[in-house]
């Protein structure tokens, strides 16, 4: 039976055995899709939302989440950590403490800020002070716990998220009150909203004399940020990182709104968790940082993470003390591990070694299927994946040369705002596209848009990888046109751009027969006589058409590979630069 676009309702987070029951499905053959999708799930475990949504959708159904209208964005109200303690009896679920992790531009102070929060807590009567870097670590705040991821910085967030973990309840967003928002604080800003985790913004360097709290607080606005004096609903803490001003004030804020995300686990429930980072010791072999998200861990323990098992020979929390156990929301370094786990991989404790074996033999089967199998998102299956189904939401990321280029965009693109179709912009920024682009789509299933920019090789070959489309355009209304289409179903798998090549002008010298001739070097792939050729100066495009000669050592050849030099002439083209960027292509059916 097919949903044919059915809604259904679903919570935060569902036990599979539920969700089967609900889209009347054998239980097996969802846990099938949860892996080919990359979720190991059994029957008496929970998948979150947005997991269950993307499996539900393969039948055909629409997931909407059940309690939505109360839930504002901004303040984040999935809580993913659910998924953790969903098989858990609710009478036995104990507060846990939040984990943080903080957020923002470069240089506006996380950093400073995550040191600044470390050395509260020394001055508070740790002796000797934490001299270990594990990861993560803990402070007390009036009698309660906090955890602090401490690798900042989005790539560490975004990647746990693609991974299908959730690290942290709360992003504390760091913004520098002399700089204001800045693009990374709007990508930030944009992972957060995305993985719906509430924000609490520490606006940093207040000891500046160029500090400008309410030019701040007006920037945050725009960005639906609306600061809680203002009536909204996010709380903007005033900090000094250098002066330690307003730790207190922040770690206040910080379990203010852990309170309201009722934070909980079972200290005797299922041990798992996440791996926060792990590297290979060459004395001391494997050793992972784990943040136990239920249960408790401990010392001998059989635990699988990833495609890693091993018995536990050692635990240490993060001021390098030995441990023997560690309960919910401690992070520990822990030793024994056969391989070195991924950071996000999610971890679990099991009976024996026998198992641990037989689940990581079948993640590595699973892990196989998984890229054979991996669906790309992109525009054209958009439209035939929510086809009959009445509710849409189109996810789009959009990257252009400059800022001034993002207003008629995005004005453009909210043109074609339909009532039954949510067109929405996740993020819009000036700039290549970048792996941390990518990410970002791969995590919330949307697709990237650039509009006169490229797209950085390692991104182009992550986008491959997480199977992201990446759609680059010149012209506006071509941009448009081809959203407009998509959403109307009307987009034809058309002919699509496969670049084959790339090469750089080195110089350019005059031949009688064909005009200007650029001479090049083969940088990737290979250039062909009869393929198509873009010629980039910067972000500029300033050609765009069929080569009209490639010469070998004054040879005319067919194609040149990677590594030779050529020269390559173009039709009706001769203003070429060394230095410029050249792209061949050809067009294939998609
Ligand atoms: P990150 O890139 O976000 O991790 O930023 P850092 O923590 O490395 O800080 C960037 C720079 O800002 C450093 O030179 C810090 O000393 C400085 N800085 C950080 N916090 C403050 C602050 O509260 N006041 C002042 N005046 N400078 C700060």
């Amino acid at each position: 039976m097919s949903g044919n676009g059915m809604k259904i309702e679903l919570p935060a987070s569902i036990v599979v055995r539920e969700l089967a029951q609900k889209i009347e499905k054998s239980p097996i053959d969802l846990i099938k899709k949860l892996m080919t999708n990359g979720v190991m799930a059994t029957i008496n475990q929970s998948v979150d939302f947005d997991t269950a949504a993307i499996v539900v959708a393969e039948y055909g159904f629409e997931a909407i989440p059940e309690a939505l209208e109360e839930a504002p964005v901004e303040t984040g109200v999935v809580p993913l950590w659910r998924q953790m303690i969903a098989g858990e009896d609710a009478a036995l679920l104990k507060a846990r403490p939040p984990v943080v992790t903080i957020l923002g531009h470069v240089d506006h102070g996380k950093t400073s800020l995550l040191d600044a929060i470390r050395q509260t807590e020394v001055a508070a009567g740790e002796t000797g002070g934490i001299t270990q870097h594990i990861g993560a670590y803990q402070v007390e705040q009036k009698g309660r716990l906090i955890t602090f991821l401490d690798t900042p910085g989005h790539a560490a967030f975004t990647q746990m998220r693609a991974r299908g973990a959730q690290g942290a309840d709360i992003v504390v967003l760091v913004v520098a009150a002399d700089d204001g928002v800045m693009p990374q604080t709007r990508e930030a800003i944009a992972h957060a909203k995305a993985a719906r985790v509430p924000i609490i913004v520490a606006l940093n360097k207040i000891d500046k004399p160029t500090a400008n709290a309410d030019r701040v607080k007006q920037q945050l606005a725009e960005q639906e940020l609306i600061p809680d004096e203002w009536g909204g609903g996010t709380m903007v803490i005033p900090v000094s990182a250098k002066q330690k001003q307003g730790i207190d004030d922040l770690l206040e804020a910080i379990l203010l709104v852990a309170d309201t995300l009722e934070i909980k686990a079972n200290p005797a429930g299922k041990v798992i968790g996440t791996v926060i980072e792990a590297e290979l010791d060459k004395s001391r072999g494997v050793i992972a940082t784990l943040l136990v998200q239920n249960g408790t861990l401990q010392m001998g323990d059989v635990v699988v993470a990833g495609i890693a098992h091993g018995k536990l020979r050692a635990l240490s929390d993060y001021k390098g003390k030995a441990v023997k156990k560690a309960g919910p929301s401690t992070p520990v370094a822990a030793m024994g591990l056969s391989d070195v786990p991924s950071a996000g991989d999610l971890f679990e404790v099991v009976a024996s070694d026998k198992e641990a074996r037989v689940i990581v033999a079948e993640r590595i089967e699973a892990a196989k299927t998984q890229t054979q199998s991996k669906k790309k998102m992109s525009l054209e299956d958009w439209f035939s994946n929510v086809k009959s189904s009445e509710m849409k939401e189109l996810n789009l990321i959009v990257k252009a040369d400059v800022q001034g280029s993002l207003d008629p965009i995005i004005s453009e693109l909210d043109k074609l705002k339909q009532d039954e179709i949510n067109l929405k912009v996740l993020y819009a920024e000036a700039g290549n596209i970048g792996e941390n682009d990518v990410m970002l789509a791969s995590a919330s299933h949307a697709i990237l848009i650039g509009f006169n920019v490229q797209a950085d090789v390692s991104a182009r070959r992550l986008a491959e990888k997480e199977g992201v489309e990446i759609r680059l355009y010149e012209i506006i209304y071509r941009m448009t046109e081809d959203v407009e289409k998509a959403l109307k179903g009307m987009l034809e798998p058309d002919v699509k751009e496969k670049i084959i090549g790339r090469a750089q002008a080195l110089r350019v010298f005059s031949a009688s027969k064909f005009g200007k001739v650029a001479g090049c070097r083969v940088t990737e792939g290979e250039l062909r006589r009869n393929a198509k050729v873009k010629l980039y100066r910067g972000a500029d495009l300033v050609y765009e058409g069929d080569m009209g000669s490639l010469r070998h050592e004054k040879e005319d050849v067919k194609e040149i590979k990677q590594g030779y030099e050529c020269g390559v002439g173009f039709k009706g083209f001769n203003d070429i630069q060394p230095g410029d960027q050249l792209v061949c292509y050809v067009l294939e059916e998609a």
